[in-house]
């Protein structure tokens, strides 16, 4: 490590991203106007039915950076304790959105259990626009199988992919 990479502010921003959606990339540029290096991490195994494989979106969130030129963006995946993935790529600090009370609960209890792991590794949040409260994953995996236009709903770079893909899905997700 070089002497300027010992000071990088570095953090993780884990999710499913089944798919990546406008909400994700709202908190993914603040994460990246506060810090050196954002890892954008897809979580594997964290869902049961994925609708998008981890390759995929993968392959998905990593064409949005080239297309974006996203400048300190890297894009990966892990298993297992989050905690142990953010210390294995240097990182100190977690990024999460926070949408409503429903995620707040949510993230008050990972936030508990994580600092009791690693009371070194801080999680820094970021408030939801209001415009995207409503907007989730789910919701687009919904729309998307069903036909409908899921434009600004998802970032442009995906919107095609995405659409071709769900159509091919049936749609009692
Ligand atoms: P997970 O299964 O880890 O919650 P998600 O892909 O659903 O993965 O979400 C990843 C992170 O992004 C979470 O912190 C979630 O609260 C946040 N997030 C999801 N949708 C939005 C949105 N519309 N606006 C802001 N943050 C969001």
């Amino acid at each position: 490590m070089s002497e300027s990479e010992g000071n990088m502010r570095i953090c993780v921003y884990p999710g499913s991203f089944d798919p990546f959606t406008v909400g994700h990339h709202d908190v993914l540029e603040h994460a990246l106007a506060m810090f050196d290096c954002v890892y954008v991490s897809v979580l594997n195994n964290g869902m049961k039915h994925p609708v998008f494989s981890v390759d995929e979106r993968v392959e998905m969130i990593q064409h949005m950076v080239d297309v974006e030129h996203m400048q300190k963006v890297v894009v990966g995946r892990f298993d297992g304790l989050l905690v142990d993935y953010v210390r294995s790529v240097g990182a100190s600090y977690i990024i999460r959105g926070l949408r409503a009370t429903m995620d707040f609960e949510y993230e008050f209890q990972i936030n508990a259990l994580n600092r009791h792991l690693a009371p070194d590794i801080d999680t820094v949040y970021f408030m939801a626009r209001p415009e995207h409260s409503f907007l989730s994953s789910s919701g687009i995996r919904e729309i998307g199988t069903m036909g409908g236009s899921i434009k600004g709903l998802v970032p442009e770079s995906l919107e095609d992919i995405i659409v071709e893909r769900l159509k091919k899905q049936p749609s009692d997700c």
